[in-house]
C-alpha cells in the first residue's frame, strides 16, 4: 500500500512533518512519498494525513503499486 506524488507538487513542505513514517522527503524537483516507509497511514490515522493537507491534491493512490495488493486480488475475483 502506497500513495504517490505527482508533478502537480508545488513543493509547499506542509505534507512532509505530518507523515508518522518519515515516508515523505524532498526529491530533486518535487517532494517523494518512499512506498516501503508509506502504510497509507494505517494505525496512526483514519485518513492519509499527507492527503488530508495537501493544498493542490496531488497525492492519489499508486496504481502498480495497489495492484499487488489486496485489491488487485479482489479484481480478480470479479
Ligand atoms: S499516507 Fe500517511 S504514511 Fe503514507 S506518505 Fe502519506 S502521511 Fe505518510
Ligand atoms: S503537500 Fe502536496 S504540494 Fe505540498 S509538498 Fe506535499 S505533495 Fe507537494
Amino acid at each position: 500500500m502506497a500513495l504517490i506524488i505527482t508533478d502537480e507538487c508545488i513543493n509547499c513542505d506542509v505534507c512532509e512533518p505530518e507523515c508518522p513514517n518519515e515516508a515523505i522527503s524532498q526529491g530533486d524537483t518535487i517532494y517523494y512519498i518512499n512506498p516501503s516507509k508509506c502504510t497509507e497511514c494505517v494505525g496512526h490515522y483514519e485518513t492519509p494525513q499527507c492527503v488530508e493537507v495537501c493544498p493542490v491534491d496531488c497525492i492519489p493512490l499508486d496504481p502498480f503499486i495497489r495492484k499487488a495488493g489486496s485489491n488487485f486480488k479482489l479484481n480478480m475475483k470479479n
